[in-house]
């Protein structure tokens, strides 16, 4: 194997949806980016898979968009509802020009890793973080450098101004900097299969709601009859039931969803399994380094919000990042506008998730909530768009919003 330089303005830990992005824009801003990910492209990632319209948009900011329409996404226009009480709720996505995207994370994490290399940034895969230290020098020409191990053991120091930590659940950069909050209290674990089928509505996705947890399905591609299942349960009632036989756990939660499939569908992938999600961060700034995507703070997948706040996190840490490293002021002082903006971000978000969190984990809630969604349209809608990321969590509390919810039945 060759020598390869080692040494960088930016080092990128993870070449996900957020550390790819990232990089692209870096990338056009003239810096020298080094990302580095343990996995060879494409692979597999456990994922409902579908851009919600925030993260089209955000997509279309970073001159993304294009690339990835042309691989054939599914166009999603809508979400259901559906309990085991029977109850049922739709929302759509009303505003001119606003959908969604379904595609395999396979290929959406592809598609961002060769526009970042196209941009400029050098993707090196198979390599590993495995360790993260502080160079000795004086503060102002500190060096970050961050340990690997690649294919065949081969291990490497890299050393950057800055490393970012963009390695998703369970970040190394985000343990070693001592930013991880504490451990998961909401243990949850999910199981992804890709499935080709006919029957179900490709227009938008559907979400079952049971008393074991909760089973997704939404189309991924534009033509061909491919979805993305995905069984999220709680592991301490259902976790021992998963153990022996992932797939044929998976395959009776699908038995039970009331999905409209002509004839059973087909497993042609996974099942990809991840958990748990419940990984908070004290501060996602340190003297030298920054977090972005699920590495951050992430809470749990239902509300399928993590793509775009991955895509919003690159956005926010771009220009910050190119002026620290300018200047070559890399201290948390420098960083902490992007830390406020990603706190503003995530702030209204949490407190959505976690009601509807609570709403989900009780039968008796769950059935009423959907029930009552099922006839208030305008707030279903308005629901599904703030859930969306493409209007503000207090436009529910809109007047003529609410009042369908709490008063007028339709
Ligand atoms: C079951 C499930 C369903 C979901 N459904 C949706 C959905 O429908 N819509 C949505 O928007 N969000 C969804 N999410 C959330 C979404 O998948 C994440 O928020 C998003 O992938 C975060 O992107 P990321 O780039 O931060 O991390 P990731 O996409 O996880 O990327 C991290 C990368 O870092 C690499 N890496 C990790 N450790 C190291 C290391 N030590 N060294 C080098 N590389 C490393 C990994 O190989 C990986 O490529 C779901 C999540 C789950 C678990």
């Amino acid at each position: 194997m060759t020598n390869r330089p080692t040494d960088a303005d930016v080092i990128i830990v993870g070449a996900g949806v957020a550390g790819s992005s990232l990089a692209g824009l870096l990338a056009l801003d003239g810096l020298d980016v080094v990302v580095l990910d343990r996995a060879q492209f494409p692979r597999p990632k456990p994922c409902g898979e579908c851009i919600n319209p925030g993260g089209v948009s955000a997509l279309a900011r970073m001159g993304l968009l294009n690339a990835v329409r042309e691989h054939a996404p599914a166009r999603l226009a809508s979400w259901s509802l559906l309990t085991d009480s029977g109850a049922r709720a739709c929302g759509r996505y009303t505003v001119e020009g606003e959908y969604g995207l379904g595609m395999s994370r396979a290929l959406l994490d592809e598609i961002l890793v060769k526009e970042a290399e196209r941009r400029g940034a050098r993707v090196y895969e198979g390599v590993k973080a495995v360790n993260l230290v502080m160079s000795d020098r004086p503060r102002a020409t500190q060096r970050v450098i961050v340990e690997t191990t690649g294919l065949e053991g081969r291990r490497e120091s890299w050393s950057a101004a800055m490393v970012v930590g963009a390695d998703g659940l369970r970040s190394i950069v985000a343990r070693r900097l001592g930013l991880v909050r504490r451990r998961p209290r909401i243990k949850k674990v999910s199981l992804t299969c890709r499935l080709r089928g006919t029957g179900p509505s490709r227009a938008g996705g559907v979400l079952f709601i049971t008393q074991r947890g909760t089973v997704g399905l939404a189309p991924v591609h534009a033509h061909e009859p491919l979805w993305n299942g995905t069984v999220v349960v709680y592991s301490k009632r259902w976790g021992r039931g998963i153990a022996p036989d992932p797939l044929a756990f998976f395959r009776a939660a699908l038995a039970q969803a009331p999905f409209e499939w002509d004839g059973a569908p087909e497993i042609i992938g996974g099942p990809w399994i991840s958990g748990p999600f419940d990984w908070p961060t004290r501060g996602a700034v340190a003297d030298g380094a920054l977090l972005v995507g699920d590495a951050s703070g992430y809470f749990d997948p239902l509300t399928g919000q993590g793509i775009c706040s991955a895509f919003r996190s690159a956005e926010f840490a771009a220009p910050v990042i190119s002026q620290a490293v300018r200047k070559g002021r890399t201290g948390v002082s420098q960083l902490l506008e992007y830390e406020h903006a990603l706190r503003r971000m995530v702030r209204p978000t949490r407190v959505l998730q976690r009601v509807i969190e609570a709403a989900v984990s009780r039968p008796a809630a769950y059935r009423v909530v959907v029930a009552r969604l099922g006839v208030s349209r305008p707030f279903t809608d308005r629901l599904i768009e703030v859930v969306g990321d493409s209007l503000p969590l207090r436009s529910l509390a809109a007047p003529g919003v609410l009042r369908t919810l709490l008063w007028r039945a339709r």
